[in-house]
């Protein structure tokens, strides 16, 4: 594991109510810094968890049956556009692009470094609340996958 300070150690699992997968128990913190105004006002501090389907309506729900759709983060068109590393402002497509030109290995280690030293920020930019690298790890399984 790298430095970076997000995810935390204790993660809990819970089913979305809208698609069923499994979610993550996602920091009041994260929370606080992707919801957008006036949503943001009707939040209670709470047990919450990340839908990562993008194609699921549902962003954050809690254990109390509170729901915020993805539509009402501040993020949800970077979402939408498939954004890979919130902190640094790399898209999927950037990214592919790059694999093809023989950039990929710079853009990466120079995430994993910036992530090494603590200069991310995923916690409160991506709305996971973890660390944009394991993005990169999930992209490149699906383009293994897809060869
Ligand atoms: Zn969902």
């Amino acid at each position: 594991m790298s430095s970076c300070s997000s995810g935390g150690s204790t993660s809990f699992a819970l089913v979305c109510p809208q698609c069923g997968i499994s979610c993550k128990n996602i920091s009041m913190k994260t929370i606080f810094h992707q919801v957008r105004f006036p949503e943001i006002l009707d939040i209670e501090t709470g047990s919450y968890y990340y839908c990562a389907d993008k194609s699921c309506s549902v962003g954050y729900f809690s254990q109390e049956e509170k729901v915020i759709f993805k539509n009402q983060l501040k993020i949800f068109t970077e979402l939408k556009n498939n954004k890979l590393c919130y902190c640094f402002d790399i898209n999927t497509e950037q990214y592919v692009d790059s694999l093809k030109d023989g950039t990929a290995e710079t853009i990466k280690n120079f995430v994993i470094q910036k992530t090494k030293v603590g200069d991310c920020a995923c916690e409160i930019r991506n709305p996971s609340g973890q660390c944009c690298l394991a993005n990169f790890k999930q992209l490149e399984k699906t383009l293994n996958l897809d060869k």
